[in-house]
Formats: C-alpha cells, sequence, structure tokens
C-alpha cells in the first residue's frame, strides 16, 4: 500500500532539529521576558472576517495566501497566517485596556499561508512576535527593535541588516497618496498586473513590490519620508537617535511600507543577506488604529514579527551541531540485574539525571553496543555478579575509564556529583 505523505510545504521538525528550535524559541522567550512581555497563547484559527479586517483585504496575504474553510454550519474560518490580528482581538475581547497600560505580550507558534514552498518559505512556519499596547511614545518603538536586535544578536546570526522608515500620520499618507499615485499612472505600462490593480486601492504596496521591473520604475518615486508632519517627523528623530544611543545600527529605507491605514510612523524590517531570495528575518512597526479598527478603544501599539524558518536555516550555517545528551546507558543483565537495572532507572529519572536502556540487549556485550551507538556519557554495568557484590561499574564511555560504586543510594551519589560539577 502506498504511504500516506505530509503536505507540500508543511515539514516535520525532526529529533535532530529540535534542539535547534529549541534554542531559538528558548533565547526568544528570554529576551521577551527580559523587557517585560508576557507570553500569549491565542488560538490557531479565528473567524475569517478578524484577518480581513485587520490585515487588509488588499494584501498577499488576505488575497491569495489564507487557509480559508466553511465550519460545519458554514460560518467562513481561518488558520492564522500571523500573530498580530489574534492578539489583539484577545486583548479587545477580554477588556485587556481597563487594566494598566502599557501591556506587553509576545507569541511564538505555527501559522499558515499558501505560499509557493521553497527555502525559507513554508505553507506552515512558525513566528515570534511581540505587541506593546498603549504607548506612543518613541521609546517604545525603539524597545522592541532593540528586542528583536538583541536576540538576533545573541544568535550570532550572520550580515544582519536593520531597514526602517516612517509612514507618517494617516493625514502625511492621505496628502503623499495622491502624489505617488500620479507618479506610478505616468509609468503603469512598466507595471506587473497586481502593482496595476493596486495603484488605485493601495499605492504605497507598489513601493514594495518584489519585481525587479516595478522596483527599477519607483526608484524616483516621491518619498513619504519627505513629506512627513513636524509631529511625525519629531517622532521619526527621536527613534533614530535612541537608536543610535543604543548602539542599534540601521539603515533608511524610504521603500519600507506596511500600505494600511492603521499601519503609522515607525516601520521596520531585518534582512539578512545569507538567506538568498526570502532575504527578511523580521518585521514590525507601529499600528496605532489597529485596536480601534477591529471594534476596541483607541489604543497605541506597536510590534514585530520574525521568521523562525530564516533564523533556524542561518543558525545551521555558524552554530556547532547542536544535540540533546543522555547521561547514562544502564546495561543490566542477566535475571537478578535486570531487575535491579529496571528499578536503577527509574531512580536515576526521578533525580534528574536521564537514563536509558535498550531493552533487548540481555548481554554485557550487546549492551556496550548499545550504549555507543546511544552517545551517553557513562554506562552503568549491572549483571548479577555486581548484584550480589552490592556494586555497579560505572564506565566513562569517552575515556572508557571504569570505577566500583556502591549500588545503594547510587542515584543520590551520581546526582551530587552531576549537579556540583
Ligand atoms: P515575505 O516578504 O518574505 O513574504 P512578509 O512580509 O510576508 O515576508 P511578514 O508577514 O512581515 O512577512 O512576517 C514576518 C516574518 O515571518 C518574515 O520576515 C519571515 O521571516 C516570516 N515569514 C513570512 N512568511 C513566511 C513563510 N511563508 N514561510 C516562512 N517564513 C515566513
Ligand atoms: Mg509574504
Amino acid at each position: 500500500m502506498d504511504s500516506i505523505k505530509g503536505i507540500k510545504g508543511v515539514k516535520d521538525i525532526l529529533p535532530e532539529e529540535t534542539p535547534r528550535w529549541r534554542l531559538i524559541e528558548d533565547t526568544a522567550r528570554r529576551w521577551a521576558l527580559c523587557y517585560g512581555y508576557q507570553e500569549i497563547r491565542i488560538p490557531l484559527f479565528e473567524l475569517t472576517a478578524l484577518f480581513a479586517r485587520s490585515i487588509g483585504s488588499a494584501t498577499d496575504i488576505v488575497e491569495k495566501e489564507m487557509y480559508t474553510f466553511p465550519d460545519r454550519d458554514g460560518t467562513s474560518l481561518t488558520l492564522r497566517p500571523e500573530g498580530t490580528a489574534g492578539t489583539v482581538r484577545a486583548f479587545i475581547e477580554h477588556n485587556r485596556a481597563a487594566d494598566p497600560l502599557p501591556q506587553k505580550y509576545f507569541y511564538i507558534g505555527p501559522m499558515f499561508r499558501h505560499e509557493r514552498p521553497q527555502a525559507g518559505r513554508l505553507r506552515q512556519f512558525h513566528q515570534f512576535g511581540v505587541e506593546s499596547f498603549g504607548t506612543s511614545d518613541p521609546r517604545a518603538d525603539i524597545e522592541v527593535i532593540a528586542l528583536l536586535w538583541r536576540l538576533l544578536s545573541d544568535l550570532a546570526l550572520p550580515d544582519l541588516t536593520l531597514e526602517i522608515n516612517s509612514l507618517g500620520s494617516s493625514e502625511d499618507r492621505a496628502a503623499y497618496k495622491p502624489l505617488l499615485r500620479s507618479f506610478l499612472l505616468q509609468q503603469e505600462s512598466r507595471f506587473c498586473e497586481n502593482c496595476r490593480r493596486r495603484m488605485d486601492t493601495n499605492p504605497l504596496r507598489v513601493l514594495d513590490c518584489k519585481v525587479p521591473d516595478c522596483r527599477a520604475a519607483t526608484e524616483s518615486a516621491p518619498r513619504l519620508m519627505d513629506h512627513l508632519s513636524p509631529e511625525a517627523r519629531v517622532h521619526f528623530d527621536q527613534v533614530l537617535s535612541g537608536l543610535c544611543a543604543l548602539d542599534v545600527p540601521y539603515q533608511l529605507n524610504p521603500r519600507l511600507v506596511r500600505g494600511l491605514d492603521y499601519y503609522c510612523l515607525t516601520s521596520f524590517e531585518i534582512t539578512s543577506s545569507h538567506l538568498g531570495a526570502q532575504n527578511a528575518v523580521g518585521a514590525g512597526g507601529r499600528y496605532d488604529g489597529l485596536v480601534e479598527t477591529l471594534g476596541g478603544p483607541s489604543v497605541p501599539a506597536v510590534g514585530f514579527a520574525v521568521g523562525l524558518e530564516r533564523i533556524s536555516l542561518m543558525l545551521q550555517k555558524t552554530s556547532t551541531a547542536l544535540r540533546d545528551e543522555c547521561l547514562y546507558y544502564v546495561a543490566a543483565f542477566g535475571e537478578a540485574g535486570v531487575k535491579c537495572g529496571l528499578v536503577l532507572l527509574d531512580e536515576l529519572r526521578k533525580a534528574g539525571l536521564s537514563a536509558q536502556c535498550d531493552y533487548r540487549s540481555s548481554s554485557l556485550k550487546s549492551h556496550l553496543r548499545q550504549a555507543d551507538r546511544s552517545k551517553c556519557r557513562f554506562a552503568i554495568l549491572l549483571g548479577d555478579d555486581e548484584v550480589a557484590r552490592g556494586t555497579v561499574i560505572l564506565r566513562n564511555l569517552e575515556s572508557k575509564a571504569q570505577e566500583a560504586l556502591p549500588l545503594s543510594g547510587l542515584a543520590s551519589l551520581l546526582r551530587a556529583r552531576t549537579f556540583s560539577a
């Protein structure tokens, strides 16, 4: 019979890879907690309307990437393509704005987008993201950017670039859009079909189209950065000088946009030249209007999301092989040895010491072969003779050095040695 395969673009993360994933997740959690962000766990699926309203209809995600399906009663549901919408929904639904602000959340987990699978682009992928609610002060923008920069630097990811732009206020954008639109319309034929369609609905999005001809055509487009109101300019300058003060290097990128009305002011992206075509590691910005758009009070917010697959790809190149290590292999053989070995394994594990045994092996020789394969650090040899003498042999599997130790109280003796070392 044919075996059933996994879905295209939906990957298994095998035991060889999970130590690297845990390193990424643990580092992300540690930095988020260190900056005062608390973990939130939001559902993997939501009403489709939530994403349509928050991400916006004229975006790649909503236009063509969502996994949307009818529930049994016909309600349209969608697997979450990102984490901000769900976090904001939860913030509103649980009336968190009534509690003292600011409130700072982070999430880690799988997201789903129907895209063409390739290296660093999957259909089920993982993001770590933060959302800081309740502060319009530029120091909140600086904080989320610094958090992301510290996290990625801690993981020693190679060749990172932070690009930053300001989208101004909604009035700034309202004044800028007609300028941009008329520039785009003058050379309409140079643009891809997607861009031509968006010139009317969402002209800012044309600026971040990845198609080379479209990029070339917008090279000399008017820059939003040059049309900021004095307040937006001050906010942007404060963010930039804060980044300087914290030694977080950045590059201005006037093309960097989020073409939706509730995104405002700071917009940023971190890329790495090590990632090839999928070079974005993470992106974020301010979205002061989003809580209100989703039916909540007016609460300013700023955040980011990073892709863990792309971080993992980079770590693979830089870090030495990580693996989960088991400390003890219990080589229990003979009738009395097997009985004692069963209890000893349990005692070691209860003492917090990782231990394993291949239950198929019945001779010392086959146990030692399994012990070497298991990559444990030590083997504990326990046959009928050892049980009779009340001792075991502890064998260092690397140096092959051996010593006799008392069987009684062995787990606590080894525990003391392990944790005092
Ligand atoms: P891209 O331009 O690469 O499609 P995006 O603008 O759609 O990225 P965001 O929605 O800002 O990405 O998500 C933040 C991060 O999540 C990205 O920088 C990337 O690292 C990661 N990401 C997004 N889509 C995918 C995917 N399909 N597979 C793996 N990682 C992804
Ligand atoms: Mg995308």
